[in-house]
């Protein structure tokens, strides 16, 4: 019945990226044969998009959720699962393509699991690439697995460098919309609540990458993560703020030119090049009328503001188990800032303290050659990251 189709599964598919993959899957009848899904606690989205697309097996990441996953799919024929576990194993249905789009760490081990069988690997999980690049690059040619970014500034280099050499190179310039605090003075930052920072200005995204934006650890995750993806040395990637989040990334060559990348702030455009790739097909995403839009501004990023960034240079500069512990200490940061228990600017110092404290531990600059090595170390800068925060004062 599903000859000729695309076999793919949705790691995330509850989630903002993940619902965005099941509505371009679903405008592309006949194209793609969804094997597994996979959520968390939204269960009921789970089951509703599991029985709407046909998928072979729902997985939630919870133990404790199964049971009402296994109630609301009862009689349909679709196999359910929960657990870590289950998650793995849902990365070993063969398949040709997969979507990485968990949030988090926890996106890591099934992304991995997936390279490792050799499948096409679309990652937005930016987190894999920051705690583990290297390891998940040289498993990916080892194992015949090809990496496709959606992350929508690396979606945009990928599609700028088509055709290039990589050593022509000169510089890789992504925009930063600025997030949610943009335009607030420097001084009233300190106080944001977890709702003014929630609200993005330009793109409609999870609670948590929205309030990374407003800190700029998504702009730093993405600096690292471009570094990792195309192998560039630090001093070639810049960032820079355009409020429109219009141009999403701009590659310098050595003769001068600079390629710049331009669309709306919608995600299924990376979506879909990475989906219908190498094809481009037509996406529902609006076009751009550039005399409507008449003015794009760009700015440099302010460092004081925008302590993130600096981490990020210092993380990239260390290499080895440092990106591991950045990311792990940037999440346990932002629970304390999502929970009340610190403040907005307290995050980039609770990871600052984080690297400096974990150290004391382990020798950061070490290369890591398996994934159990990266676990442990985001595991050893939990800990370390947890201390930072509750040697903080309550915040108010
Ligand atoms: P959302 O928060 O919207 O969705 C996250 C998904 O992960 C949901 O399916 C959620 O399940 C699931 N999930 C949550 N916790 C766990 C866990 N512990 N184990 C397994 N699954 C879990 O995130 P986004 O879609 O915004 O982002 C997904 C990834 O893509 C992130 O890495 C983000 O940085 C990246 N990204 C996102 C962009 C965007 O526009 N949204 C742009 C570029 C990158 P449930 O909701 O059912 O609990
Ligand atoms: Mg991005």
């Amino acid at each position: 019945m599903k000859d000729g189709m695309r076999k793919v599964s949705i790691f995330g598919a509850t989630g903002s990226i993940g619902q965005n993959t099941l509505d371009l899957i679903a405008r592309a009848p006949g194209s793609y044969d969804v094997v597994a899904l996979t959520g968390g606690r939204n269960v009921v989205q789970l089951a509703r998009d599991a029985v709407a697309v046909q998928a072979s097996l729902a997985v939630t990441a919870f133990d404790d959720a199964l049971p009402v996953l296994r109630e609301l799919l009862a009689g349909t024929g679709v196999e359910v699962a929960g657990g870590e576990a289950a998650l793995l194993e849902a990365a070993d249905r063969p398949v040709d393509w997969v979507m990485s789009a968990i949030v988090g760490a926890a996106g890591l081990a099934p992304g991995f699991r997936a390279l490792v069988q050799g499948r096409t690997l679309a990652l937005a999980n930016k987190e894999s690439l920051v705690a583990a690049g290297p390891l998940l690059l040289s498993q990916a040619v080892r194992h015949g697995a090809t990496i496709l970014p959606v992350d929508s500034e690396h979606s945009a280099v990928f599609q700028a460098l088509v055709g290039e050499d990589i050593a022509a190179v000169e510089r890789i310039i992504i925009t930063a919309s600025g997030g949610g605090l943009r335009d607030w003075p420097l001084q009233a930052l300190a106080r944001a609540t977890v709702q003014d920072a929630g609200a993005h200005p330009n793109w409609d995204m999870g609670q948590r990458i929205t309030i990374d934006s407003a800190s700029m650890f998504n702009k730093a995750m993405e600096l690292i993560e471009t570094k990792e993806f195309f192998g560039v040395r630090p001093a070639q990637i810049q960032t820079i703020i355009h409020p429109q989040s219009i141009v999403h990334a701009l590659v310098g060559f050595r003769d001068g030119a600079l390629m710049a990348h331009l669309g709306p702030p919608d995600m299924r455009h990376a979506i879909g090049y990475a989906l219908h790739y190498p094809e481009r097909r037509v996406l529902p995403v609006a076009r751009l009328d550039l005399a409507a839009l008449a003015t794009l501004e760009f700015r440099a990023p302010c460092d004081t503001r925008y302590p993130a960034l600096r981490l990020a240079r210092a993380v990239m500069q260390t290499g080895g188990g440092a990106g591991a512990v950045f990311n792990a200490a940037k999440e346990v940061a932002l629970d304390g800032f999502l929970a009340g228990r610190i403040g907005f600017m307290d995050m980039s110092g609770v990871v600052e303290d984080t690297l400096d404290a974990i150290a004391q531990d382990i020798c950061l600059h070490d290369v890591i050659e398996t994934l159990e090595t990266v676990l442990q170390t985001d595991h050893l800068a939990r800990i370390r990251a947890r201390e930072q925060v509750a040697a903080r004062p309550t915040h108010r």
